[in-house]
């Protein structure tokens, strides 16, 4: 049995984006205030709480990536003074014109006027890994002791109360022997674990799991893919926000792509922000998000913002769609979910950071009223969850509950109850309070009826020129990532002979399609089935967890490897 040391702390947050480290900064501002009040009052027991904060990334940012257009709402609440702080918060500009297109393959019209969700006026474009380092420094500042470099690897409990985090070991080699520099992860006992793992948490998943948090509806996700550019003064104005619908994806895929400029930001280089977000409940089995952005930049109506300029910044994650009715029950003995690990994203204006925050500083109150009664059940722990409920953020996610299950009638039955719920707000929708939804694998047609079908295959031939277009590899170098080569792969197919079988007949191995990062490889194999078999290259993976979410048969696993591992993202 491996020793592993033991640290005890009072608030265990797990997770270092905008969700976790508001609970943090949240956390230590109310206990400033609580114990001033108690000095000058001369009553009362002061607060002295040990509270840390992990991020599985070397650095706080460097897996963080966002769109981003923020709403400045939750950062209102959180700093009021955010705007004239000094340094200043990393806001690339603010924004003053936007737009919604309408694409088909060849052409497209501006609509006349924006859809009320994407208007953005008064919000910001940022970038979330630049944001959150910000977010760090302050958290840092006031006590909070952060350590990067370190991974949850899975939740300590004693029954169903959450007691502690297990770090991931480092120094294990590729075949689970270990190495000199072998170190047992240790174990960070806490009354209160804040689960801030964003989307696929692989502890919050478990949890789920273990304790049946699930929502009414599964829930679902999307895969944002991204590119950040140096492009020429001109092409793009800084605080232009640009949304599009339509092309590159068929009529049944939900999802859209953005540009949002930046004006000039690292080293005087003026950028632009360039993505798509594709459902991941995609029926086709060969959706490729990455293609689908290069096929989108190769446009008419887009590749003039981008003429003259260079790729510089590439990356790709997942976010929770399914909304209100997707969200898990996101407290219980010993532990609350914040963020996207807690289903916060509001899918209709495509934005959770502002979510985040807010819900993060839902959570710090609540486990301020934890520490004082000496409380962490579920009894205590649920006053997170009545707070949310009585919170501005609540109105705002029941307005759009159904938005994402909408599209599973096509993208014109989504647009209609988009626009239905967006007049008549929480009263109800086109079809019910509740468009009920399976799990977003679920939908993936076989090869054989999808392409005999309706739907449209989309492997159309994609020549990259390194210029506009890239194949995956040299996305993945954008990215930055990096692991060490020699450790247990974190990707754990649990039923490997499938791939090479059953997979290849039915799905025709969707992995190598929709993994962004070249992950997932079909290689010659002498003397399998279909002369084929699965290689998996970890090393490049950008910790996004689509194959979690999307392998129709549910056996991959994604859990963290070793600290500090992964992508390296600037800008993103
Ligand atoms: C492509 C894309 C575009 C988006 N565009 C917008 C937008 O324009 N505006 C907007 O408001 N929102 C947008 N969002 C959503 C927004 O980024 C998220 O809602 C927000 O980042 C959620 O914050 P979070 O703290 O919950 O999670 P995250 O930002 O995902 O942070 C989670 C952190 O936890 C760490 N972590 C995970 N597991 C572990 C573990 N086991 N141990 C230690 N650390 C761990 C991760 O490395 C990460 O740093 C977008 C999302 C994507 C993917």
């Amino acid at each position: 049995m491996t020793e592993r040391d033991v640290m005890e702390f009072d608030v265990v947050v797990v997770g270092g984006g905008p969700a976790g480290l508001a609970t943090a900064i949240h956390l230590a501002n109310l206990i400033e205030g609580h114990n001033a009040a108690v000095e000058k009052a001369g009553a009362g027991t002061p607060l002295k709480p040990e509270i840390c904060l992990i991020e599985k990334a070397a650095e706080l940012g460097n897996h963080s990536i966002s769109g981003a257009v923020m709403d400045p709402k939750g950062l209102d609440a959180l700093l009021p003074g955010w705007r004239t702080m000094e340094p200043k918060c990393p806001v690339e500009a603010e924004v003053h014109d936007d737009y919604a297109m309408w694409l088909t393959a060849t052409g497209g019209m501006r609509f006349p006027i924006t859809p009320p969700p994407l208007k953005n006026h008064g919000n910001f474009v940022v970038s979330l890994n630049k944001l959150v380092k910000w977010l760090g420094a302050i958290a840092e500042q006031k006590g909070i002791q952060i350590f990067p470099g370190f991974p949850g690897a899975k939740l300590v409990r004693d029954g169903n109360k959450v007691i502690g985090v297990q770090l991931g070991d480092s120094g294990v080699d590729k075949h689970g022997a270990q190495k000199g520099n072998f170190q047992a992860g240790g174990i960070l006992q806490g009354k209160l674990v804040v689960l801030a793992e964003g989307s696929r948490g692989s502890m919050t998943k478990q949890l789920v799991a273990d304790l049946k948090l699930d929502g009414q509806n599964p829930q679902v996700y999307g895969i944002g893919v991204k590119e950040v550019w140096e492009v020429p003064k001109g092409n793009c104005a800084p605080g232009l926000v640009v949304h599009t619908m339509g092309y590159p994806l068929d009529s049944h895929t939900f999802g859209g792509g953005w540009i949002y400029g930046m004006g000039e930001t690292e080293g005087g280089k003026n950028l632009l922000s360039i993505g798509l977000v594709v459902g991941l409940d995609s029926r086709d089995p060969t959706m490729d998000a990455h293609r689908q952005l290069q096929r989108m930049k190769l446009h008419p109506k887009i590749a003039p913002f981008l003429r003259g300029g260079k790729m510089l910044h590439y990356g790709a994650k997942s976010l929770p769609e399914g909304g209100l009715y997707s969200m898990p029950k996101n407290f219980g003995d010993g532990f609350v979910l914040v963020g996207d690990s807690a289903g916060l994203m509001n899918s209709m204006r495509l934005k959770g950071i502002h979510l985040a925050l807010r819900s993060g500083m839902l959570a710090a109150a609540t486990a301020v009223q934890c520490l004082q009664k000496g409380d962490f059940s579920a009894a205590a722990t649920g006053a997170y969850w009545q707070s949310m409920q009585a919170d501005w953020m609540h109105d705002e996610l029941r307005k759009c509950r159904n938005f994402h299950q909408g599209f599973h009638k096509g993208r014109l039955a989504g647009l209609i109850n988009g626009a239905f719920a967006q007049f008549f707000g929480g009263k109800g929708t086109l079809w019910s309070d509740n468009l009920k939804s399976n799990a977003g694998h679920t939908y993936m047609q076989k090869v054989g009826p999808y392409f005999g079908g309706k739907g449209k295959p989309q492997l159309d031939k994609l020549a990259e020129d390194g210029v506009l277009t890239f194949d995956k590899l040299t996305s993945v170098y954008s990215s930055g990532t990096l692991h060490e080569e020699d450790q247990p792969c974190h990707l754990v197919v649990t039923q490997p002979d499938l791939c090479s079988t059953r997979c290849v007949e039915e799905f025709g191995n969707p992995c190598q399609h929709f993994c962004p990062a070249a992950v997932y490889e079909m290689e010659p194999k002498a003397g399998s089935k279909h002369g084929i078999d699965l290689k998996i290259n970890a090393s490049n993976c950008v910790h996004c967890k689509t194959c979690d979410i999307m392998d129709p048969y549910q056996v991959i696993n994604w859990v963290t490897p070793e600290g500090g591992g992964g992508p390296n993202y600037t800008n993103l």
